[in-house]
């Protein structure tokens, strides 16, 4: 019996709400990240084609005996495979790298603004590999308001999920209610403000955010835990990623212990309005097409 809380989504598939993420774990590191999440008892890992590790953490999935019902398998498209031809390929690629035959949330990696017919024929391969039942949920990745719009006018699949960057101090609170609305659930990247801090940026860490350290200083528990708790509590999947073991632990311990409403609002009171992550204008298959290796 996993601890982990599940949320539905909107097709009625059960995602475990706290999930573990590998981007920038290179590759050599990947099995033994992977291996020790499932050991402390993550049982969603969230991937990408453009993490180039999608083949590592099937190395880990096969390693730890876990039989596949009990796991939840998400990744990503990247912009390079857009079309529908393209991504219908994109799945060959990703499932022969994971070593499944089904993935449990195959994902947009982001919106391409300047080429968005592909990125519509991408979400119609999504759609096709969903009746097929090549995978259990789709969704989108990184869609603004504009996006999500033009998508919903022309799909037939709501997306299960959008993954966005949310931390305390970039909140997207439109587009999180935006999502709410469609029945698109809101996954957090960055959940403990890793951007924050891993990327030179403005407005300091949120690791060391006073009304944070307070609040986890009242618990007895890390800031990380803290903002783990605020995704939680309010209704959001996380999906922190961490290469060390005591942290990949620290993450995963944060179902013993409650913040008060007066708490959550602390933190939703911390929003800068700011960025860390790319404009999603700004990408382009010039600035940041790579090709995908074959599985
Ligand atoms: P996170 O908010 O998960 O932070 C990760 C950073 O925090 C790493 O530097 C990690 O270092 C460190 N860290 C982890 N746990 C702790 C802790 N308890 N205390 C202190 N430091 C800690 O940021 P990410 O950007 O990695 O986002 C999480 C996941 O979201 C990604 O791995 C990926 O799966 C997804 N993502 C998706 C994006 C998208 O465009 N769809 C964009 C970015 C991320 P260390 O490993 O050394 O512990």
């Amino acid at each position: 019996m996993s601890i982990i809380p599940s949320l539905t989504l909107n097709n009625g598939v059960e995602l475990p709400s706290l999930g573990f993420g590998v981007f920038q774990t290179a590759p050599e590191e990947t099995v033994d990240a992977v291996s020790e999440a499932l050991k402390v008892g993550y049982r969603h890992i969230d991937t990408a084609a453009a993490y180039g590790n999608e083949r590592e953490v099937g190395t880990a999935i096969a390693a730890s005996g876990i039989p596949r019902d009990e796991l939840f398998l998400e990744t990503k498209a990247w912009i390079s495979d857009y079309g529908y031809d393209e991504t219908l390929h994109a799945f060959d690629k990703s499932a022969g790298k994971l070593g499944v035959d089904q993935l449990d949330l195959f994902i947009l990696h982001q919106p391409l603004p300047t080429a968005f017919e592909r990125t519509l024929g991408a979400y119609r391969a999504l759609e096709k590999l969903y009746a097929d039942g090549r995978v259990r949920a789709i969704g989108v990745s990184n869609f603004m308001p504009e996006h999500l719009e033009e998508l919903l006018k022309v799909s037939e699949v709501v997306p299960a999920v959008n993954q966005i960057e949310v931390h305390p101090y970039f909140q997207q609170r439109e587009l999180l209610e935006l999502d709410t609305e469609r029945g698109i659930l809101n996954q957090a990247w960055s959940p403990i403000g890793g951007i924050t801090f891993y990327r030179d940026g403005v407005g300091g860490s949120t690791l060391e955010d006073p009304v944070i350290t307070t609040i986890a200083e009242a618990h007895g528990k890390s800031p990380a835990q803290v903002m783990l708790r605020w995704h939680l509590q309010e209704g959001r999947s996380a999906i922190p990623k961490s290469t060390k073991a005591h942290r990949i632990a620290e993450n995963f311990d944060v179902f013993d212990f409650e913040l008060t409403a007066d708490e959550l609002a602390r933190i939703d009171a911390l929003d800068q309005g700011v960025r860390r992550g790319p404009e999603p204008v700004s990408v382009t298959l010039e600035t940041f097409g790579r090709p995908i290796p074959e599985a």
